[in-house]
């Protein structure tokens, strides 16, 4: 018996160490798949529900039919948790096209690889909830809506990757993206907020940004604390003119944005409106009831 992590594979686990897929996986050969990322807290699994439906949307939209129930997908997701004896952990469930040749049609691939990794992420960057984080606007727009669209989850992540590229170039924390017509989308791998007189802005998601769980969370916290949220196009403007910002994400969860484009975000500290939810998100990942248990 080994100690190292196992990995689910189509069914099957593997160590860490050789938990391996083809080369010829069209996953790797063309980034056709896709994919969630889920965060379990305290024997919990976050919200797996929305990300197993998510996930499953993701598929239809790229026609790749997943060999599992939704409900065999979250045992499996469960299952391997369970066998890891994680606890606190980052789950990372892959469906790629499969095996394939060198074409890139789909047909050629009659299975889709099923990947699950229950693993730690290491994204405590210092003390960035408490001071915020630094950004840009990134020069790289999101997926257009009649292309790769923002709005599937795909192996795709390029788009995000030459965003974060850029905000490393400039020793910025991270990048922020526009959509086509140069209004806000969101961050590489998180939806964006901000907050201007008492009210909560946020991107809609047809144009740039992705149908973020966390997102989601935030909104009916909004409604909670009777806080208006106002689902509408930002402009950059309206980012350097904000009071607070914010972004939100399953990695991220919540994070204070102070700075954009060397820009200070109100007076450069984490606002009243924003700690306020942070410390309320924190009671919603808390709750048993907003999960799967293991
Ligand atoms: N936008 C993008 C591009 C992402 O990859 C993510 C992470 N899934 C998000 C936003 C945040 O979504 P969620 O809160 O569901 O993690």
């Amino acid at each position: 018996m080994t100690n190292e992590l196992q990995v689910y594979i189509d069914g099957e686990f593997y160590p860490k160490s050789q938990a391996k897929i083809s080369v010829y996986d069209h996953g790797f050969l063309y980034g056709d798949g896709v994919f969630e990322g889920i965060r379990e807290y305290n024997g919990v699994v976050f919200k797996l529900k929305e990300h197993i439906d998510r996930l499953y949307r993701s598929a239809h939209a790229i026609m790749l039919q997943i060999p599992l129930t939704k409900e065999e997908m979250t045992k499996a997701v469960v299952e391997t948790l369970r066998k890891n004896k994680m606890k606190d952990s980052y789950i990372r469930l892959i469906v790629s096209r499969g095996l394939g040749d060198l074409g890139l049609d789909p047909r050629k691939c009659p299975k889709p690889t099923i990947v699950i990794i229950t693993d730690t992420i290491n994204i405590k960057a210092g003390n960035a909830k408490e001071v915020g984080i630094t950004t840009m606007f990134s020069w790289v727009r999101r997926n257009p809506v009649d292309a790769t669209t923002h709005e599937i989850k795909s192996l795709n992540y390029l788009n995000s990757v030459l965003a974060k590229i850029e905000a490393n170039a400039n020793g910025v924390d991270e990048a922020i993206c526009l959509e086509a017509s140069g209004c806000i989308a969101e961050g590489v791998g998180e939806n964006i907020f901000i907050v201007k007189s008492g009210e909560i802005f946020t991107p809609p998601t047809s144009t740039g940004a992705l149908a973020g769980i966390t997102a989601d969370v935030v909104a009916e916290l909004c409604g909670k604390l009777g806080i208006d949220l106002i689902i509408t196009n930002l402009t950059p403007f309206m980012l350097f003119t904000a009071d607070e910002a914010f972004f939100t994400g399953t990695a991220m969860e919540m994070v204070p944005i102070r700075e954009v484009n060397k820009r200070t975000i109100g007076d450069g500290k984490p606002g009243p409106l924003t700690k306020k939810l942070m410390t309320e998100f924190q009671k919603v990942i808390e709750n048993p009831k907003n999960g799967t248990k293991i």
